[in-house]
């Protein structure tokens, strides 16, 4: 839809209701000088500054480089922000620089600019139209207005697209097209409208759409009859509903709260905008650039400028390219130089001077005033305020110019604020009725400047602080989760350790005790003792063989002392194995030592059992010295075979805590062996009562299996409950040795303690090195002597144990063999005497050597019956072995007892018949409480 527009025309409604603002001041309007001829198309400059910043809100961000070739409409910086508008090139041709230079601005600061030369080609690039807007999205719409860069093009160049981005909740009833144009010498808007009217009505309807379709208004002051003519018959042809609101000509009606009041009564809130009052306020010639921009394609790359002043030969209206150096517009408008006084750029009201004729045209110069001196004279010096109130009544916005006046000369911006210095649209109307000609509106935008100077600061600290604050708050959040990180690979780890050590801990030994420091001190000095003993025996049989002497004794002696020493070794190695807690298994090499001993003492122990048979049979001999070396070997034979079952038991015994399924094996192994001995147990029985069968083989192999089944039922109890302590086996060491020893260290701890107290008591002699010597041989003695009190426990408690480990059975057996030789010796030697044979005096010895083994077997049937306690019969010291087994019978019968009563439980809980599981929670009970009292009579 171009300018030919076909749609129905619409009623223009001329009867607006106008209101009237307060203050407000009629100048001399000069308009007419540039008015009598139309708007001209200058030529193309020789170059083109094009400021970066030529709108309210952020600069545009440059697209292009130094160096490259650009067409006409072509981007060269793109809107950087929410508040922004883009740049394009008004011509085709080169950028050649991008760098600072000065622009319009009260102050003639320099900012960043596009540098294009100009080709002379004009070619346009690509135009992309967007004529059929209405079938597009609002945002489209919006946005496409942004990309072409339209911004208001009668006051602060504020971006078009943002203005009408109005929120939902302000609804938009009342669009006002701003074409009262009040300021003298001003014609822009008036020969745009005179000229483009229909551009200026078709804008409108752009913006109306973009706005909800509100009514459009259109106010023209009342000095421009051809401008309303002329809007007038384009508005008969508009889409959308206008008014025409003719206002009455009085500076400022332009001012956009001005015109809002003027044509709708409404004031715009202090410190507020229009759009809260449902107006949207837009500039006639923004209209007209968003028209090209839609329906042509043509970003805002020109606009209308007034050349006017009495410098200039012919004042007029040009469409200049946006970037146009001053001097070649004022050229092309016929500048006398030599006339010119002041050059304004704006209007005489609120224009401001330049004092750079190279200054470009900005989307915002909407008229460049070369006057000559006479036109605009110097302004008199100000004088002071007299207070007259003129200002206050020409005050289009309703404040008190004088109040604002001190409050900014003084600086008290705060005050100045309470007296809404921010409503002052700096219109000079003020200053133009003030006599004492005070420069009132420069102090008022000083002000202005400084306060938005200090607000910002404030905004940059407030969003420095903001950051900081957010930064530290993210630095503490990565703290926070490294430590929980942390916190939790350490807790990951701690359980990692803990898995690790749960089996170190389920193979951890146990079942041996730690043996004490001091006690492996006392066995590695006699273990040290026993080898330094062997040694010198061979030297001493060495030396007999070499000299021929009889050596049968010494290779006795050493014999014994090989053994005591090895004992000693073992023990050693037990304790330490036990103190150090580091090998839950016994070392093979250990256990296959342990084999040969155990191997050797029952080879020793057998020889002299036959060799006490043989004596026995023979009736030659020393028997009683026989029996007792038959004892002493098979004592050592049943300690070695207890190391060894010990030594192979411990894998099983040291696991505190073991496997689900190692012990369901080791129940299964405990029910199998109890089951096997039970058997043997049986047929033993059965012989013992029928006298059929070999009674001691089914003896020996009751007493194995049911050793057998001991020992499973120790590994499994174990397993389930606290290990049992294994106790290191005591050596049988010379006695006879270590006595020896026992006194010569005694005595040389004796010399040393003399010698030490002798020097002590002189004052003579090295005192510390005697009480050294003396501190370490009285250790030594102390060691020794331990030793041989040990080795006589050991050798005392050995001897018991020999009585301790038959078997009642067994001493019944005997005894009952012992009488049934008596009675056959007896027998024998009454048949002999009645028959009055020779020889009887042999056979009555052999009777009383059977009487004595009769009485004497006799005689340890009743002490085992009877127990260790009968007055007449001494008790023996238990062995540390005994003592062991002690606490295992009583561990086992205490683990019985445990068991029977959780059957019972469970039966109770069950609801079945407990009667049985009473009685054998009883009968537990009655064999634990035996196997403690055992105990602790062992224990003394
Ligand atoms: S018009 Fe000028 S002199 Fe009069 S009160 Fe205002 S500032 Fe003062
Ligand atoms: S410049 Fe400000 S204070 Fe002076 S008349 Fe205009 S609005 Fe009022």
């Amino acid at each position: 839809m171009g300018l030919n527009s076909t749609a129905p025309a619409q009623q223009v409604t001329t009867a607006l209701r106008i209101w009237d603002f307060n203050g407000g001041v009629h100048p001399p309007e000069n308009k007419t000088q540039s008015t009598t001829l139309p708007i001209a198309q200058p030529p193309l400059p020789s170059r083109l500054i094009l400021p970066l910043k030529q709108h309210a809100g952020a600069a545009a961000e440059p697209i292009v480089q130094v160096g490259d070739k650009v067409l006409k409409g072509q981007m060269l910086a793109e809107p950087f922000g929410r508040v922004s508008a883009a740049v394009h090139a008004p011509t085709s041709g080169t950028i050649v620089a991008i760098a600072p230079f000065a622009v319009p601005h009260p102050s003639g600061m320099q900012d960043l600019c596009i540098h294009l030369q100009p080709d002379g080609q004009d070619t346009w690039g690509e135009r992309q139209r967007l004529d059929d807007y209405r079938h597009e999205s609002r945002e489209t719409v919006l946005s496409y207005l942004r990309n072409a860069g339209v911004a208001g093009l009668g006051g602060a160049g504020f971006p078009t697209d943002v203005k009408l981005n109005t929120p939902d909740h302000h609804p938009i009833d009342t669009l006002i097209l701003n074409g009262a144009e009040c300021e003298p010498y001003i014609t822009a808007d008036d020969m745009l409208m005179r000229e483009r009217a229909d551009e200026v009505i078709r804008g409108g309807e752009i913006l109306a759409w973009l706005l909800g379709n509100p009514k459009i208004v259109i106010g023209i002051e009342d000095n421009k009859p051809e401008a309303i003519a002329a809007m007038r018959e384009a508005a008969s042809r508009c889409l959308v509903p206008v008014e025409i609101g003719v206002v009455p000509t009085k500076y400022p009606s332009g001012g956009a709260k001005q015109l809002t009041y003027l044509l709708t009564g409404k004031e715009v809130p202090s410190s507020g905008r229009s759009s809260e009052i449902g107006v949207v306020c837009c500039n006639v010639g923004t209209a007209a650039a968003a028209f090209r921009a839609v329906y042509l394609g043509e970003p805002l790359i020109s606009r209308v400028t007034t050349l006017t002043g009495q410098a200039l030969q012919q004042a007029r209206n040009v469409d200049a390219l946006i970037g146009t150096p001053v001097d070649e517009l004022l050229a092309f408008a016929g500048l006398q130089p030599q006339q010119l006084g002041k050059l304004v750029m704006g209007g005489p009201m609120m224009g401001f001077p330049l004092n750079d004729l190279s200054i470009p045209v900005t989307k915002l110069t909407n008229c460049l005033i070369a006057s000559t001196p006479a036109e605009f004279p110097p302004a008199p010096p100000a004088q002071a305020c007299i207070r007259c109130g003129l200002c206050e009544q020409a005050c289009p916005a309703d404040l008190l110019p004088q109040q604002l006046y001190w409050f900014a000369k003084a600086k008290e911006y705060e005050k100045a604020q309470q007296f809404n210095l921010f409503d002052c649209i700096e219109c000079g109307a003020c200053a133009y009725v003030c006599p004492s000609f005070i420069p009132l509106v420069q102090y008022y935008r000083h002000a202005k400047d400084d306060i938005r100077k200090e607000s910002q600061e404030q905004q940059k600290a407030e969003h420095a602080r903001l950051r900081f604050e957010a930064r530290q708050a993210r630095l503490q959040r990565e703290l926070d989760e490294k430590e929980a990180k942390r916190k939790a690979r350490a807790e990951e780890a701690a359980k990692a350790q803990s898995a690790r050590q749960q089996p170190a801990a389920v193979s951890a030994p146990a079942a041996t005790p730690a043996a004490a420091e001091s006690d492996i001190k006392a066995l590695k000095t006699a273990a040290a003792i026993a080898r330094t003993k062997v040694k010198k025996a061979e030297k001493a049989l060495s030396a007999a063989q070499q000299a021929g002497e009889s050596t049968a004794e010494l290779e006795q002696e050493l014999s014994q002392l090989t053994t005591a020493s090895q004992a000693a070794e073992q023990t050693l190695a037990q304790a330490e194995q036990s103190a150090t807690a580091a090998a839950p298994v016994q070392a093979t090499a250990d256990i296959k030592q342990l084999k040969i001993d155990a191997a050797i003492t029952r080879t020793k122990a057998k020889k002299a059992e036959k060799a006490l048979a043989a004596a026995r049979e023979s009736g030659e001999g020393d028997v009683a010295q026989l029996e007792a070396e038959f004892n002493q070997l098979n004592t050592i034979a049943q300690q070695a075979e207890l190391a060894l079952q010990q030594a192979e038991q411990a894998p099983v015994a040291a696991a505190p805590v073991q496997p689900a399924a190692d012990i369901k094996q080791l129940k299964i192994d405990a029910a199998i062996t109890r089951t096997k001995a039970k058997k043997a147990e049986k047929a033993l029985a059965a012989a013992q009562e029928s006298g059929e069968g070999d009674v001691a083989q089914l003896e020996a192999e009751f007493n194995q299996l049911n050793t057998i089944a001991q020992q499973a039922e120790l590994a499994l109890q174990q397993a389930e409950q606290a290990p049992v302590a294994t106790a290191p086996m005591q050596p049988a060491a010379d006695i006879k040795q270590l006595k020896i020893d026992a006194a010569i260290t005694r005595t040389k701890a004796k010399k040393a303690e003399k010698a030490l107290a002798a020097a002590r008591e002189s004052g003579e002699g090295d005192i510390a090195q005697l009480e050294a010597d003396f501190n370490q041989l009285n250790h030594v003695a102390q060691q020794a002597e331990k030793a041989l009190q040990q080795a006589e426990s050991g050798a005392t408690a050995t001897e018991a144990a020999a009585v301790a480990v038959k078997d009642l059975k067994t001493l019944k057996t005997e005894a009952a063999v012992a009488r049934t030789k008596l009675k056959k010796a007896e027998q024998a030697l009454k048949n002999a005497e009645e028959k009055g044979l020779d020889g009887c005096e042999p056979l009555r010895d052999t009777v009383r050597q059977l009487q004595q083994k009769a009485d004497e077997a006799q005689q340890a049937l009743e002490q085992a019956e009877n127990g260790s306690t009968t007055a007449d019969a001494p008790v023996p010291a238990a062995s540390a072995a005994d003592i062991k087994q002690l606490k295992i019978n009583a561990a086992m019968a205490n683990a019985a007892l445990k068991k029977a009563e959780r059957a019972l439980s469970q039966a109770e809980a069950e609801g079945t018949d407990i009667s049985a599981q009473q009685a054998a929670v009883e009968q537990a009970k009655a064999q634990a409480e035996q196997a403690s009292q055992a105990l602790t009579a062992a224990q003394g």
